[in-house]
């Protein structure tokens, strides 16, 4: 596909998440104004700010929770992400077994039984998420990548998960591309809605009695005694607890801010697609897919099958710059956009209705981590690295079990309790993130890890997912 008609096919996109299609204008809550007193203060409207207050409510019937969101929750990434909703809470078990394998087998049940009890949620609040456990298909792109899926196949028997290695005829039964040459599919995997998800959140959240502000960022975290004090421009929040659950955000603890870097992701829909067209790129079912790599697609069909298409460019700037104007960026929707017609030339002529990006927070180790202040009274987690909307409801777990001081499985995994590998000031931080980015896209070209990929691996550090 040439550049131009790449941009032609763009040319009509919407600049934010299909996802807002569907959103449901609810009032916005108010702005925080005056002095409120609470049990527990959120900071953070997203999946993982709404799972700690619905889950602190599961615990306290009594408690008085109170949430405070810069702007309307589910703006950031918990409204922009693909809805891939994974089994896991270690971003896979390759990366469980490369980073923690005595933990490992924990790691992969606790991750199984997170998206179980996840779905029993949603049914018992009846939340309507478009929730989909229909599996996930991962394909190799490159011959050599089928090694790692073999890999893949081999884990999963090994802690008996199931799936089915594909080539050929059997591949095509689920996904017919010229670009792909082998896949794995696994069954256990769900998709769902990630702005049904928030707002469903939202309106279980404010029914079961939490306290919501929205358009009040937090500007200070202080401690007045035993209790915390939460500063706003209109007003303060004294709590007894404080849980943060705001991701990339500048972070109200200082001791967080070289553990995560803001990575901006970018993602496209097309137009709805009807079957012919779906059949004749032999998508039939209603899985989620991904393609192997350092630099790797995620595509998945809305509920009006229009195929999500995202990944690949995965964008650093200096400084850790964040900013909204960031989240589109012509060059890598065009690269998409050129991409999705090398995987899917049956459908040349389809459009992007929508192109849209948002912030990954990413931490050398790929996954969450957990944490508390000295005194244990607030606690944070973060970190989910691309892979945070089953992983945000385990992470509020964790998060109230640190809150009530009491040690349990989910607090003394050494995944969640130490924290990962600090990132180094600037501009030694830029110079790091650029090589590292280099390095694994010739290694997703030729298969081969060079020297600082496994300098990076002896010392635990990753930015492979
Ligand atoms: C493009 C993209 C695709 C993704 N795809 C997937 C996927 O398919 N599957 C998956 O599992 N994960 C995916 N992710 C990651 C997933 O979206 C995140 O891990 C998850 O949403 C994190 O939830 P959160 O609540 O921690 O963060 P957020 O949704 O960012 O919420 C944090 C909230 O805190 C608020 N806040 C910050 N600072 C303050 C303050 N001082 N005062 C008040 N409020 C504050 C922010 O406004 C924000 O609303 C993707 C992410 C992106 C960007």
């Amino acid at each position: 596909m040439t550049p131009h008609a790449a941009n032609q096919s763009l040319a009509d996109a919407r600049p934010y998440p299909v996802w807002q299609e569907a959103r449901v204008d609810t009032p916005v809550a108010p702005r925080l104004t005056g002095d409120v007193s609470c049990d527990l203060a959120i900071v953070g409207g997203g999946f993982l700010g709404l799972w700690t207050a619905l889950l602190a409510r599961q615990r306290s019937p009594d408690a008085t929770i109170v949430v405070l969101e810069a702007g309307q929750c589910g703006g950031e990434a918990s409204g922009r992400n693909g809805g891939f909703c994974a089994p896991s809470i270690s971003h896979g078990v390759a990366n469980a077994l490369k980073r923690w394998p005595g933990e490992a087998e924990q790691l992969v049940r606790l991750g199984r039984e997170n998206l179980d009890a996840f779905e029993q949620d949603l049914q018992h609040y009846a939340m309507d998420v478009s929730f989909e456990r229909k599996g996930k298909l991962n394909v190799a792109h490159q011959p050599w990548q089928v090694e790692g899926l073999r890999s893949m196949q081999r884990n999963y028997a090994r802690f008996g998960i199931a799936c089915e290695y594909l080539e050929g005829e059997a591949l095509k039964s689920y996904l017919d591309s010229p670009d792909y040459v082998a896949g794995v599919f696994e069954p256990n995997y769900a998709l769902l809605n990630p702005v049904k998800m928030v707002a469903e959140l939202r309106r279980v959240c404010l029914a079961q009695g939490v306290q919501l502000f929205e358009h009040s960022p937090v500007s200070a975290l202080r401690q007045d005694g035993i209790a915390q004090v939460l500063e706003t421009g209109l007003g303060t929040v004294k709590a007894a607890r404080v849980a943060l659950a705001t991701n990339i955000a500048p972070p109200l603890l200082g001791s967080l801010k070289s553990k995560v870097i803001p990575i901006y992701d970018y993602a496209l829909a097309t137009q709805p697609l009807d079957d012919a067209q779906l059949r004749a790129i032999g998508w039939v079912g209603r899985y989620g897919i991904a393609d192997s790599g350092n630099q790797f697609h995620y595509l998945r069909k809305t509920e009006d099958n229009r195929i999500l298409w995202g990944g690949y460019d995965a964008i650093y700037h200096f400084g850790s710059r964040r900013d909204e104007a960031l989240t589109q960026r012509p060059d890598s929707f065009a690269t998409l956009a050129r991409q999705f017609q090398s995987a899917f030339p049956a459908l040349a002529d389809v459009r992007f209705t929508h192109a849209w990006g948002g912030i990954i927070d990413t931490s050398a180790r790929t996954t969450m981590f957990c944490g508390t202040s000295p005194n244990g009274h607030v606690a944070y987690a973060q970190g989910f690295t691309g892979q945070g909307v089953s992983a945000s409801r385990f992470a509020a777990l964790t998060l109230l079990d640190l809150l009530e001081g009491k040690p349990t499985e989910r607090t003394k995994l050494a995944m969640t309790s130490t924290a990962p590998f600090p990132f180094p000031p600037e501009p030694l931080r830029y110079a790091g993130v650029s090589l590292a980015q280099r390095s694994l896209a010739r290694e997703d070209l030729t298969g081969h890890r060079d020297w600082l990929l496994k300098g990076f691996d002896a010392l635990g550090i990753g930015f492979d997912s």
